[in-house]
């Protein structure tokens, strides 16, 4: 810290709502995989916003692709069309194997479009009676925090005084088959759930899980909602999570590093027989799907059409998980889960919390943030280089050492 990060800090803490605990770093620009804070000190960036800056800060092809819209037109509601929709809408339904895109903004709204879209089906496709339609989910959840949301968390803190709830929902284990077997009913419209789930410490479902949620949805005629949120779009080292297990699901929902981290932009993408159930006036967004958004979409979608960003986080997240097991191996470090350019570290209790873990690193220069007291996760732009990945585990040994 230094004078400028601590008058800073004391302003924010005074004026805006604690709904966060910081590290105690105040950025005031970034590029690649560095930040740099008010007293000029760099870090390298080892979270890239939860996955929202796979490409990195200051992305020159996003920022450049932003800019020329910035231009033209940036905002004319869904009142009217505008020469960016299409397109982008075209080419992500193409990325992602489906025929039609509904765009939003956040993530969290992204679910929400797809709880309403499943409800709809289910009442108006599948003959569910009315009232009656069921979404399972998973315990450890993490989808957003929106009043729906957090009614099917299992997350205390997330939910405490927020009620009351919007019914509908079940939750089962996660990974667990059987008790999603014995969840679905006749009523069940969907089955929502994250390939990996992030924010519970990147927790990977057993082999065959996803493939038999896929086989499972398909007979009891059930939606298989994939929220790829912060799994998807290159994380993993493949363009959704979902394609390690040679799954895909009939709703992918995508969000965070689609806005190539310059703007939010979220999108629900489906086949016709789902995405079909809206009507003009049954849902929309003043800002979803805006110029700006596509424009900048459509670079983000550009960019993963090559493979070469998932191409690197295979290579770079293969070298990750090989240096994190070593840390295993000296006890430091009790569990290491992920995939591609993705970790959840689970620290051995007498190195420290997860938090404590966090702060050392910061000093070092290195950010990354805890979860679940001992959990740190580590998730750095897919365009960081090597020799960076490996300063920063260096890091990460001598906190630990
Ligand atoms: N879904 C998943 C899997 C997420 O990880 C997140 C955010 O962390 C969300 C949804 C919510 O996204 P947002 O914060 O943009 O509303």
């Amino acid at each position: 810290t230094g004078p400028a990060t601590e008058k800073f800090i004391a302003s924010a803490e005074a004026h805006s709502a604690h709904n966060y605990h910081p590290l105690p770093i105040v950025v005031a620009s970034a590029e690649g995989a560095w930040m740099t804070d008010v007293e000029g000190r760099r870090y390298l960036d080892m979270l890239a916003g939860y996955s929202a800056l796979n490409f990195g800060h200051c992305n020159r092809r996003l920022i450049e692709a932003a800019k020329a819209q910035l231009e033209r037109v940036t905002l004319t509601s869904r009142a009217f069309h505008h020469d960016r929709f299409a397109e982008f809408c075209t080419r992500l339904a193409k990325l992602c194997g489906k025929e039609m895109v509904l765009p939003m903004n956040t993530g969290a709204e992204a679910v929400e479009t797809a709880v309403k879209t499943a409800r709809k089906w289910g009442y108006q496709v599948k003959g569910v009676p009315d009232g009656r339609a069921k979404i399972v989910v998973a315990a450890g959840n993490f989808h957003g925090r929106t009043t729906t949301i957090v009614s099917f968390s299992t997350d205390e803190e997330a939910r405490a005084d927020f009620g009351p709830y919007t019914p509908g929902f079940e939750i089962v284990p996660y990974g667990d088959l059987a008790a999603l077997r014995a969840a679905v009913t006749d009523e069940t419209v969907a089955v929502l759930l994250e390939p990996i789930q992030g924010e519970a410490g990147v927790l990977v479902p057993p082999p065959g899980y996803l493939a038999g949620v896929r086989e499972l949805t398909r007979e009891r005629r059930v939606l298989f909602i994939a929220d790829e949120i912060q799994s998807g779009l290159g994380r993993t080292g493949r363009t959704f999570a979902c394609e390690h297990e040679g799954v895909v699901p009939d709703v992918y929902l995508l969000g965070k590093a689609l806005g190539g981290g310059v703007v939010p932009v979220s999108a629900v993408v489906a086949d016709a027989d789902v995405l079909g159930v809206f009507k003009p006036g049954e849902h929309g967004s003043t800002f979803g799907g805006n110029p700006l958004a596509c424009a900048v979409g459509l670079e983000v979608v550009d960019m993963l059409s090559t493979g070469e960003f998932q191409e690197r986080a295979t290579e770079l997240g293969d070298h990750l998980h090989a240096e994190l097991g070593l840390l295993t191996g000296t006890g430091k470090v009790t569990e290491v889960r992920g995939r591609g350019l993705w970790a959840g570290v689970d620290i051995a209790p007498a190195h420290g919390t997860g938090r404590e873990v966090s702060e050392k690193l910061m000093e070092r220069g290195v950010l990354v943030k805890d979860t679940h007291g001992a959990t740190i996760r580590i998730a750095p732009p897919l365009v960081i280089s090597k020799e960076d990945l490996d300063w920063g585990l260096d890091q990460l040994r001598a906190v630990l050492s």
